[in-house]
């Protein structure tokens, strides 16, 4: 394997310049620390709305690019910026489709031609990166191509069919990572005219999926490799309780499916040197932790009590259980926790879990909204985090509180199960505390474990200081995919 891989990183979003979840984050981290280990790495993702505003000066990089949609041409262009890691960050223009309010749709829904949009970047985006060098006579040819979820998922069909015999891109292998199986980009059959693949590609065996074109099984079928976010996610995904009808896909697969672990960003998510928060703290010197608790406290009004402060960071959607939370509340507060939750999504559970709040003041605090900042004072603040979810890929939620030296309280499932090691107070060892049924019992019984070990601050402290031992940096799971990379050549034969 040549040392230092020329790696194409593409992905429907990136932090810093436009994010709606986890995949953003990976999408700036892995990239950076791929960069760290000294490979060619560059990013490609739509230019949205937002990226001027973050981006600084961008050059263009492909001037014209006129991509066929079936019976109509659309044009773009590509823009280079760089990342803060240094990556090279490519954005592909076209304005009509990306110069929105959102990046995938509104509180009404979808938008409508998602199909359109998301066959443009796959197909546009590698157009332009084959193209890449035309003006400056600098080109830059990718020896893999790592592609992400649904967004992504027609560029390794497009590898194996309307790029097979291309100049530079012909051999290129493909990996392609799920973050989340549930989003799938299912779209009318009859949209496979504007993909440009023939129709011998709609059959089960390939991107139809009762009777819909399926990007994301474009994805799953037409890589090298496939990889999800933990080993127990790349396990449950296939099952039928958690494959979302794409199970027997990836059974057929299960030899080239690996599940390697997201990391966090160890520079930003750092409780020693996090500007948003009022008392920096490490594992040595704790003392500033309590300091955030009151101040948490203070700014959402909670009252100042002995019990602890659980902590909530989440997207309001189905997948994170918190109606399980709401139905558990009462044995929440009985135990002497007060719950703190920053979140938004689903206006029924915006509304519930203000109610929630106006219903025990004092105790129970919300705030709705999307406040990367406020985010950082509910991770150094509370006492414990809880993730009861239903099924969680991998979660960031739980690696940035063990980072802050914040208990997690999870449910035993995907990366929750591969990451929270269940607290023994005997031996002292464990980081969190871990529930397995999707019931309100079994959510309290780990919060009363927690609650126990709280009340005895030696023992808390251990369980602190082991939670925030717990090396969750991105530079393992980047040697990993390197590892990856690797095999998916070598299965081209490259040398
Ligand atoms: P998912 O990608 O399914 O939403 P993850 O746990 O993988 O869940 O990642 C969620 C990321 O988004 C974390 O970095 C979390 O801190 C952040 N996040 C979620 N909701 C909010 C919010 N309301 N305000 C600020 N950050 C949020």
């Amino acid at each position: 394997m040549p040392r230092r891989l020329r790696i194409l990183f593409m992905a429907s979003e990136a932090d810093p310049f436009a994010k709606t979840g986890g995949l953003a984050d990976v999408a700036s981290a892995l990239p950076a620390a791929l960069h760290g280990l000294g490979h060619d790495v560059r990013i490609l993702m739509p230019k949205y709305r937002g990226v001027d505003a973050v981006a600084g000066d961008l050059t263009l990089a492909v001037p014209r690019l006129r991509i066929s949609l079936g019976d109509r041409e659309s044009e773009g262009q590509l823009y280079e910026g760089r990342a803060a890691s240094g990556v090279p960050v490519y954005f592909l223009a076209q304005d009509h489709y990306y110069d929105r309010d959102a990046l995938y749709g509104t509180a009404d829904g979808d938008y409508w031609d998602n199909c359109e949009r998301f066959v443009f970047f796959c197909r546009g985006g590698l157009e332009a990166v084959a193209r890449l060098g035309e003006e400056s006579g600098a080109p830059w040819h990718p020896q893999i191509v790592h592609a992400n979820d649904w967004q992504t998922g027609l560029v390794p069909v497009y590898l194996r069919t309307l790029y097979r015999d291309h100049p530079t891109l012909g051999k290129t292998p493909s990996v392609f990572t799920i973050h989340n199986l549930a989003y799938q980009g299912v779209f009318w059959h009859y949209d496979m005219a504007m993909t440009g693949l023939g129709w011998d590609l709609f059959t089960p065996a390939g991107l139809e999926f009762y009777g819909k074109l399926n990007f994301l099984k474009g994805g799953l079928v037409f890589s090298d490799l496939l990889t999800t976010v933990s080993r127990t996610y790349a396990r449950e995904a296939r099952t039928a309780a958690l494959g979302n009808g794409l199970e027997g896909v990836l059974e057929e697969r299960s030899h080239d499916l690996h599940g390697v672990v997201n990391g966090i960003d160890y520079e930003g998510w750092n409780p020693a040197r996090d500007p948003a928060i009022s008392h920096p703290y490490s594992s040595d010197d704790l003392g500033g932790k309590a300091v955030c608790r009151e101040a948490l406290r203070a700014e959402f009004g909670l009252v100042s009590q002995a019990g602890p402060v659980i902590g909530m960071v989440t997207r309001l959607v189905e997948q994170k259980g918190l109606d399980l939370v709401l139905e558990a509340l009462p044995g929440i507060l009985a135990e002497g926790c007060q719950l703190v939750l920053l979140g938004s999504g689903d206006p029924g559970l915006e509304m519930a879990f203000s109610d929630a709040a106006r219903q025990h003041a004092g105790q129970v605090a919300v705030k709705i909204g999307y406040d990367i900042e406020l985010s950082r004072r509910v991770y150094a603040g509370a006492d414990c985090f809880l993730m009861p979810s239903r099924y969680e890929p991998c979660g960031l939620g739980q690696l940035i509180a063990l980072r802050y030296g914040t208990v997690p309280i999870v449910r035993r499932t995907g990366g929750l199960a591969d990451t929270v090691v269940e607290f023994d107070p005997a031996r002292r060892t464990g980081t969190g505390f871990t529930f397995d049924l999707f019931a309100v019992d079994s959510l309290l019984g780990a919060v009363r474990h927690a609650t126990s070990a709280f009340r005895q601050p030696v023992l808390w402290k251990a369980l602190v200081k082991n939670a925030m031992a717990h090396d969750f940096s991105w530079e393992a799971s980047a040697r990993e995919y390197v590892t990856l990379y690797g095999k998916a050549l070598k299965a081209r034969g490259a040398p």
